[in-house]
């Protein structure tokens, strides 16, 4: 049966990385994969064209579809806008519509671009970390939130971390799964000796443990793992955290690789469905020149493929194509070092296409 990929370009440099991306894809199925796609708008790009940043023909279609590529929203241009109507709201909508709880970020470090990490190639060499953070809870959906103004006329600014047990289980369920997969070491992130929410977290984690005899599970105060990241990085194979430290610690551990443009991110549901987006934002700095890296978004098409479509060969053709360039020495701007050539985003693509 024919799989459906909703495509949304969205803002900054995604329309580049995905055009790319979709070049890659179009050869794979001109080479026998059994997928169609279609486009729609999001963030800014849908607020221009339907003034909201998640429309109504945008949700369908990712509603109907088996899994969702997205290149990346924002734009300062947008920043004035109402809060409920600027492009990173459109992300967290569809990430709340289609139940996106589980977010898979893998740090790998390439051995070409072992230079390209700001740490010691002793400390990165061999780094494969995958975070596993939770999307849809914690303080950037909690309630109450807002600002208001005090009787003493002061403003004051609320935002609410809450999760309940459920929510724990079910994004734990797919860390031990992915430790299980991996070197069967799980580490859990929080920050139990001062926020509640987060000791219940650890108490259900350690519940979990007894379901996993075989995986060995740490507990970790998110300011020491922010440490422990760059001190020493490969202690970690699965960490699991909730919303807003896995946005933090992602951020961090994908620059222990060298370039926040090297790395995909799978964003999954229970059923399998997932969006697939890299894990870096729309750059608006370089939008437009050609010059962003699109690999992150190429490798996101392979974790789509393996994740949504179960389709490991093609997974491994797409990240063997992309080690192969990087062996070539082809080098975007962000992971350019002496020696490499210098390429476009659109030669990038170029040689990923000829490599598969
Ligand atoms: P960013 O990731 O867009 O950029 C940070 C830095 O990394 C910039 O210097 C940028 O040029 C560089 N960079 C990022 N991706 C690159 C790539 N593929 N190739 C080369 N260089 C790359 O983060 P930011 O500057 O904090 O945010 C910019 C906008 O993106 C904001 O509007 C923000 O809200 C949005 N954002 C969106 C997402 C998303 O769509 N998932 C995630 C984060 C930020």
């Amino acid at each position: 049966m024919t799989k459906h990929i909703a495509v949304l370009p969205g803002d900054g440099i995604g329309p580049e990385i995905i055009q790319q991306t979709i070049r890659v894809l179009d050869k794979l199925i001109a080479q026998g994969l059994n997928a169609d796609y279609q486009y729609a708008p999001l963030g800014g790009a849908a607020y221009d064209q339907y003034q909201h940043p998640y429309p109504e023909v945008t949700q369908n279609l990712c509603r109907a579809a088996d899994a969702v590529l997205l290149g990346a929203v924002g734009s300062p241009q947008y920043d004035q806008l109402e809060r409920s109507l600027r492009p990173e709201r459109g992300l967290l909508a569809i990430r709340k519509d289609l139940n996106l709880f589980g977010n898979l970020r893998p740090a790998v470090l390439y051995p070409e671009l072992v230079n390209a990490s700001t740490l010691k190639p002793e400390i990165v060499s061999g780094l494969d970390i995958l975070i596993v953070r939770e999307l849809t809870g914690d303080i950037y959906f909690g309630e109450p939130r807002g600002i208001h103004t005090l009787d003493n006329g002061e403003r004051e600014g609320i935002n609410t971390m809450r999760y309940c047990e459920s929510e724990i289980r079910r994004i734990g369920k797919i860390a031990f799964e992915a430790a299980r997969k991996r070197h069967k070491k799980l580490c859990s992130v929080d920050k139990a000796n001062v926020l509640e929410t987060t000791e219940m977290w650890r108490q259900i984690i350690n519940d979990m443990s007894h379901e996993y005899p075989d995986v060995a599970v740490s507990h970790m105060y998110v300011d020491n793992a922010a440490m422990q990241l760059v001190k020493n990085p490969k202690q970690f194979d699965v960490i699991v955290t909730g919303n807003i430290f896995g946005d933090i610690l992602s951020d961090e551990a994908s620059m222990l690789t060298g370039s926040i443009g090297m790395l995909p991110s799978a964003s999954l549901n229970e059923t399998g469905k997932g969006l697939y987006e890299p894990s870096h934002g729309s750059a608006p700095d370089i939008a437009g020149q050609n010059l962003a890296n699109p690999l992150a978004t190429i490798l996101s098409l392979a974790m789509l493929l393996r994740y949504s479509f179960n389709d490991e060969q093609r997974a491994r053709q797409i990240e063997k194509a992309v080690g192969q360039v990087l062996a070539q020495g082809l080098r975007t701007n962000d992971i350019f070092e002496t020696g490499c050539q210098r390429v476009s985003c659109s030669q990038m693509g170029d040689a990923v296409l000829a490599a598969l």
